[in-house]
C-alpha cells in the first residue's frame, strides 16, 4: 500500500536555498551533453556581478604589496615568453611544475589567465571558445594524477582555474568568492558540492541511493536528479521536492523524460488514475495536483505577472496529458488564464480566479 498521498511533495522555499540569491552566477558547465534548454528561465539566474574596475585596482593594489618569492616581478612587468603559461598548460601539465612558474609570475598576468578562462566560460565568443573550453576540460578530465595528494602543492590561482574547468563554474574564478585551498581541492575531487551556495560534503546526508552512489559530484540537496542541474528559483512548480527521500527534480526534466504521468491514485491504489511524479531517486510515486495546489497558496500572492503566467505554463505542462477530469479541468483553466492575460487580463485577477479554482476542487 502506497503512502505517497499522504506525503504530499515539497515546495522549494526561499529558506531552503537562502544565500543562494546573493552569490554570483554558479550556472551549470555548458559542456553538458544534453543542451536542452528547458525553458526561457534556464538563465535567469545568470546574475553575474563581476567586480567594477575600481575594485579590481583595490584588489591589484592589495596583491602588489604583497611579499612574492620573486621581487623581480615588481619591476618585471612584461613577462617573457619562456615563462610564459597558457590555460591549456594549466590543463595540461604537471601540477608542481606549472604551481613554480606561477610563483614567478606577476599577479596581473594571472588574473588575465583567469580572465580568459571567465570569458571563454561565459559563451559569448562563440564557438570556438566553446571548442577550446571542451579541449581544456578532455585535457583535465583525462588527468590521472590530479588527486588531493597533488593539488595541495597547486598554486592557489591554478586551483581556481583546474576546479572552473573542471566543473564548468566561472565563480570559481570571482575575486571574491574565497574558498579555502582545501575545499576547492574537494569540490575537484567530488568530495565537495560544486554549487558554492551550497557547499555540502558529498554524498549529502550521506544517501546511499543509487543516484547519489554513481552520479560523481551529485549534491541531492540543490541538484536536479535528472539533469544534475542546480539553480536558484525558490517559490516555484519548477521544482518538485520528493518528501520521501527529499531528493529534487525539475518538473521540465521530469516532464521530459516521463516521470509525470497517469497512474493509478495512491489514495485510492488501484482506483480511479491521476497525474503523478515519479522520482528517479526513490522511485516512488506522489500525486501532483495537492502539491500545484499548494504552491500556488503559497506562493501565488506574492508573484508578479510574468512568474505568475510561468507558473500558470508549468502546471498547463504538467496536466496537459491529464486523462481525469479534475487535470483536464485544471489543464484548461490554466490554457484560458494564459491567454486572457495576454490579452490583458490584471494578475491579481488572474490569481484569484486560480485560487478560487482550486478551492473548489477539494
Ligand atoms: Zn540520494
Ligand atoms: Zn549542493
Ligand atoms: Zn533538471
Ligand atoms: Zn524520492
Amino acid at each position: 500500500m502506497s503512502v505517497a498521498f499522504s506525503l504530499p511533495l515539497s515546495i522549494r522555499l526561499p529558506s531552503f536555498l537562502q544565500i543562494f540569491a546573493c552569490l554570483p552566477d554558479a550556472q551549470e558547465p555548458r559542456s553538458n551533453s544534453d543542451n536542452i534548454r528547458e525553458s526561457p528561465t534556464e538563465s535567469a539566474s545568470s546574475q553575474e556581478t563581476w567586480p567594477t574596475a575600481a575594485a579590481m585596482m583595490a584588489k591589484k593594489m592589495e596583491n602588489d604589496k604583497a611579499d612574492n618569492d620573486c621581487p623581480e616581478q615588481f619591476i618585471i612587468r612584461r613577462v617573457s615568453g619562456v615563462d610564459k603559461i597558457s590555460l591549456r598548460d594549466i590543463a595540461g601539465e604537471q601540477v608542481d611544475i606549472i604551481s613554480e612558474k606561477m610563483l614567478c609570475l606577476p599577479d596581473d598576468f594571472l588574473d588575465e589567465l583567469k580572465n580568459g578562462l571567465r570569458v571563454m566560460l561565459e559563451g559569448s565568443g562563440g564557438s570556438q571558445h566553446r571548442e577550446e573550453f571542451l579541449i581544456l576540460q578532455k585535457l583535465v578530465n583525462t588527468r590521472p594524477d590530479l588527486t588531493e595528494k597533488t593539488l595541495i602543492r597547486a598554486h592557489r590561482v591554478q586551483l581556481e582555474i583546474l576546479v572552473a574547468i573542471n566543473t564548468g563554474i566561472q565563480a570559481f574564478l570571482h575575486p571574491s568568492i574565497s574558498l579555502s585551498q582545501t575545499s576547492l581541492i574537494e569540490v575537484f575531487v567530488f568530495k565537495r558540492c560544486r554549487n558554492i551556495a551550497c557547499q555540502n560534503q558529498l554524498p549529502a546526508d550521506d544517501c546511499t541511493c543509487e543516484i547519489c552512489a554513481s552520479k560523481s559530484g551529485f549534491c541531492n540537496l540543490c541538484m536536479c536528479v535528472i539533469c544534475n542541474k542546480f539553480d536558484f528559483e525558490v517559490n516555484t512548480c519548477r521544482w518538485v521536492g520528493c518528501d520521501l527521500c527529499s531528493h529534487w527534480t525539475h518538473t521540465d526534466c521530469a516532464i521530459r523524460d516521463g516521470q509525470i504521468c497517469m497512474g493509478p491514485s495512491a489514495k485510492s491504489g488501484a482506483g480511479p488514475t491521476e497525474m503523478l511524479f515519479r522520482c528517479r531517486a526513490c522511485n516512488r510515486t506522489s500525486e501532483l495536483l495537492g502539491w500545484v495546489k499548494d504552491v500556488f497558496q503559497h506562493c501565488a500572492p506574492a508573484w508578479e505577472r510574468e512568474a505568475l503566467m510561468r507558473e500558470l505554463d508549468f502546471v498547463s505542462r504538467i496536466f496537459r496529458g491529464s486523462e481525469d477530469p479534475r487535470g483536464r479541468k485544471l489543464f484548461w483553466k490554466c490554457e484560458e488564464l494564459i491567454e486572457k492575460m495576454k490579452g490583458g487580463l490584471e494578475e491579481s485577477t488572474a490569481c484569484r480566479v486560480i485560487l478560487m479554482f482550486f478551492q473548489g476542487m477539494y
